[in-house]
């Protein structure tokens, strides 16, 4: 059997197959800009990706999967904030780092065989701009920066189908003065002492000193790492364009050679309708609702209770149905083992229908609902030896650890929700001395309220 996998280059569902001889499926993800918490929106993409790498491992084996994921950790957003803290690059990365790293693993997610960093790969990164600028698609401006020439690859486009017009419009304006073009794109940024503090690197021959931009990161180490040819690539949909894009066009140009056989993109998180993100403010993290008293498992549940290619609406609501979904899961499998049914039989079809879903371009959605049909009508037919191998495997690609119980890893005692919704309520009304005053019962009580523009969650003092 084959998994499908809708292609956003192609704009169909094709079947991934391994390009070169030695049968390794080589499969790039976009990883997180460590600046910030992730929020469960990029998890949403982090958890389909999970999926996917479950699956690929199933269909060609644990050892014929090649899985990179990045971490961004020098680019616009990590030097802001390195600024706005007063505080050294990698000090502020290490920590977002160990923090994502922590949440991967509540949330289930295989560690990727490769975790590159972009400031690991500085000389790859370097070397590559420098063939760029050899071949002729790539200058160096005035300042010293480096552009790539977007009019001098004739693919440019294909990927997120963008007209010239429109190009001309989105991409940034800022640095028009040093561009030829201003649809060109920067691959090296010249350093500038009030933006970028201590970060700086030396430059590609004939540039100046400064860092790279943010998309020759993932080329480069996608190309040290897999080699020129991938057969993967993913991320989310607003990667598309310009990452993506640009991705394509640094990567072809420099190596003469296709940079991916495929490319997947799954669609966002929402909350009330809107796109979950760090700049608005409008989002949760994991860390978040476990103090809430939600377990990071229901919230791996509810991030796959949609397809991946359509947007999801975020509510806190669905978290609750996921608790139910998964405890009904954890019985159902104690019941198996009960009857005596043993982990190592052969594996009996009765599941397959399950992963059948999956394979068809990861239809999570098709699967649980395939899934909870057979748990649910099981007392109507005839059990099968190999049936708790089957539903085992069902749970590995889906990621989901019955082991532990679906209930709060932190539980919020009423009184305190009590307090925390008066105070939320004072300080929507702008009382905000008895919204100080609450805080202060709060803390004496143990528990500290986070405030955001949309709501609050709610941690306990560290002691
Ligand atoms: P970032 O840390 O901003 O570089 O994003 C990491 C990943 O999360 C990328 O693949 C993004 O496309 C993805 N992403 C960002 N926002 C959302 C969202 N609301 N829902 C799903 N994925 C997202
Ligand atoms: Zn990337």
């Amino acid at each position: 059997m084959a998994i499908k996998l809708f292609d956003s280059l192609q704009r169909e569902l094709r079947t991934l197959t391994p390009a070169q001889p030695d049968g390794v499926y080589r499969f790039y993800n976009c990883g997180p800009t460590v600046y910030a918490p992730a929020h469960i929106g990029n998890f949403r993409t982090f958890v389909v990706n999970d999926v996917l790498r479950r699956l690929l491992e199933l269909e060609f084996g644990p050892d014929k999967v090649k899985h990179v994921r990045n971490l961004t950790d020098v680019d616009d957003r990590t030097i802001g904030q390195t600024r706005k803290e007063g505080r050294p690059l990698g000090e502020i990365t290490k920590k977002w780092t160990e923090i994502f790293h922590a949440d991967c693993t509540a949330l289930n997610c295989l560690p990727p065989h490769v975790e590159p960093t972009a400031t690991g790969h500085i000389v790859e990164q370097v070397n590559m701009i420098e063939v760029l600028m050899q071949k002729g698609n790539a200058y160096r401006a005035p300042d010293g920066s480096v552009y790539f020439k977007v009019g001098s690859f004739e693919g440019y486009g294909g990927l997120s189908r963008i007209k010239e017009r429109e190009l001309k419009v989105t991409n940034t304006v800022a640095d028009a003065d040093h561009k030829d073009d201003v649809s060109d794109f920067a691959l090296w940024k010249a350093y500038k002492p009030e933006e970028d503090g201590e970060v700086r690197w030396p430059g590609p021959a004939g540039a100046a000193a400064g860092r790279p931009g943010w998309h020759i990161e993932c080329s480069a180490m996608s190309k040290k790492h897999l080699g020129d040819t991938i057969d993967l690539h993913t991320g989310g949909v607003d990667l598309l364009f310009p990452h993506h894009e640009n991705e394509i066009a640094q990567s072809e140009c420099c190596n003469g050679r296709l940079f991916a056989h495929h490319w997947y993109h799954s669609e966002h998180l929402l909350v009330n309708g809107t796109t979950m993100s760090k700049s608005k403010g409008n989002y949760y993290t994991l860390g978040d609702l476990v103090a809430k008293g939600y377990a990071p498992m229901s919230v791996r549940y509810a991030l796959l209770s949609g397809h991946p290619r359509k947007q999801l609406n975020f509510l806190l609501d669905s978290l609750h149905a996921a608790d139910k979904a998964l405890a009904t899961l954890r019985a159902f499998r104690a019941s198996l083992v009960q009857r005596g049914q043993v982990s190592g039989a052969a594996k009996s079809a009765t599941f397959d229908g399950v992963l059948a879903a999956l394979r068809e371009d990861l239809n999570t959605p098709a699967a649980l609902g395939a899934l909870f049909s057979i748990v649910n009508a099981y007392e109507q037919r005839p059990a099968l030896a190999g049936d708790l191998t089957g539903f085992d495997q069902v749970m590995f690609a889906l990621g989901f650890r019955l082991d532990r119980p679906a209930a709060a890893a932190v539980e919020v005692p009423a009184e305190v929700t009590a307090l925390a919704e008066k105070r939320w309520a004072a300080k929507q009304a702008k009382d905000f001395a008895a919204a100080d005053a609450l805080r202060k019962d709060l803390t004496t009580a143990g528990w500290s309220m986070l405030d955001r523009k949309d709501g609050y969650s709610l941690e306990p003092v560290k002691k």
